[in-house]
């Protein structure tokens, strides 16, 4: 039995953290792997160290005197290796960051620096190989990860090693230079791993036991999810659930590994499992519910436009030419609503508009902005009649008034569209309709 087990920056922010780290890894023999992230917040005012080391290199990066922000960052790493009494120093490691910082290294080189340092302090304490994720992760010249090229220098690397601590977060370019994935990307490493070395299961512990139902600033102390498919995972992450980050899933779905999500603050919790399919099933009709907010809705409105062929390719390119992504595509017979992230549409609004007009020559185009968007996810919804029904009976008693309604063929979500403002409340009705009142 291999396990890979990444640590999240709350399980590493102190020398605390670290022990109870330690413990479970030496728990179990088969917790062969480590993927540490950067020591994170020790308690909720704290700053992480990724974003110190962002800020320092800023400094540093216009010629100012940054010496005071990097002092800050060695002390969080002193006090932890006193904190375990190692007997290491970093002072090397130290003197090649800031000339790193100097010579403008980048501010990916600056952020991943947090890992690196972590993974060594972590690999001395464990007594486990260090193997800086520079040699084993891989990206493309366009920045893209390389997924051949990685599994090909992990699995050299990793040939014959029995236990290593590979920090996250990190990898190369050809032409040497340190990349980092977007934030919480520590994450992605541990999944490379655990599918590189055919690990049977992926442990990620954070700061939670694992995912809630629902989003617990807006529902109060929501039930947890036990097990979750990849696919119902996707659809709620997509939408807003942050436990996890949204790419790691993919390296080990794939090969076919499980993702258990643990708390390193009460390691007997059963956590969350992140499995392709299971037999098992959910105590509720629903897996989870997630939203976002900051969506922009685009009304088109054309007489016979069913008649016209193409019409929607056209609409469509004209998002494609200025590089919107669209997220839904309701339609009537003679409308159809493209709706887009607000942040994303706002910048090239009347570049957009004058594209359709020039595309497609619309009687009318209407643009209704602040729409918030909830998923409704589950496996179980196929094989349970009316739970459209219950959802929208719920939001008409709550008094929410839905604009948007999209059905995926695969039967595993729900999505809606309510005003921004309605958001909270919607939530909330569905929550206790599935799970307060296990309907
Ligand atoms: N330390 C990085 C961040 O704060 C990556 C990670 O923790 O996964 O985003």
């Amino acid at each position: 039995m291999v396990k890979v087990v990444k640590f999240g920056g709350s399980s590493l922010a102190s020398a605390e953290q670290f022990k109870k780290v330690a413990d479970i890894i030496h728990a179990e023999d088969s917790r062969r792997f480590v993927v540490p992230s950067a020591p994170g917040k020790r308690f909720s005012a704290d700053t992480k160290v990724t974003d110190m080391l962002y800020t320092c290199y800023d400094v540093a990066a216009k010629g100012k005197d940054f010496d005071d922000k990097f002092n800050e960052i060695k002390k969080r790493y002193y006090e932890i290796i006193e904190g375990l009494g190692l007997d290491i120093s970093l002072e090397k490691d130290f003197e090649a960051i800031k000339a790193g910082f100097i010579g403008k290294a980048g501010r990916d080189f600056a952020a991943s620096r947090g890992e690196f340092l972590n993974g060594k302090v972590l690999a001395a304490y464990l007594g486990y190989e260090f193997i800086d994720a520079a040699e084993v992760i891989h990206f493309n010249d366009n920045g893209t990860f390389d997924a051949a090229l990685t599994d090909t220098a992990m699995k050299e690397r990793l040939n014959g090693i029995e236990r290593a601590v590979i920090p996250g977060f990190y990898g190369v370019m050809p032409n040497d230079t340190i990349k980092t994935f977007s934030r919480g990307g520590s994450d992605i490493t541990g999944s490379i791993v655990a599918a590189a070395v055919s690990a049977d299961l992926y442990e990620n512990w954070t700061d939670v036991s694992g995912f809630l139902i629902a989003d617990p600033r807006i529902i109060d102390d929501p039930a947890p999810i036990r097990t979750i498919t990849y696919k119902e995972l996707r659809e709620l992450s997509y939408m807003g659930a942050t436990v996890l980050h949204e790419d790691a899933i993919f390296p080990v779905r794939k090969v076919g590994i499980p993702i258990n999500i643990k708390n390193t603050n009460a390691p007997e919790d059963p956590g969350t499992m992140i499995v392709e399919s299971t037999s098992q099933k959910p105590e509720f009709t629903i897996t989870g519910i997630a939203g976002k907010k900051g969506f922009t809705v685009i009304n088109i409105e054309k007489e016979l436009m069913n008649a016209e062929l193409g019409f929607g390719r056209k609409v469509l390119e004209v998002f494609e030419k200025n590089e919107i992504n669209f997220e839904h595509m309701p339609s009537g017979i003679d409308t159809m609503s493209v709706i887009v992230s607000q942040a994303e549409f706002e910048p090239k609004e009347q570049e957009v508009l004058a594209g359709l007009h020039r595309n497609v020559k619309p009687d009318v185009i209407d643009i209704e902005t602040d729409l918030a968007l909830i998923a409704v996810v589950g496996r179980a919804m196929k094989s349970n009649r009316g739970t459209a029904g219950r959802i929208f009976a719920a939001l008409a008693h709550s008094n929410v008034n839905v604009k948007m309604i999209d059905q995926g063929s695969s039967e595993l979500n729900i999505i809606i569209g309510v005003s921004e403002a309605e958001f909270a409340p919607a939530l909330k009705a569905i929550y206790d309709i599935f799970v307060t009142a296990k309907l």
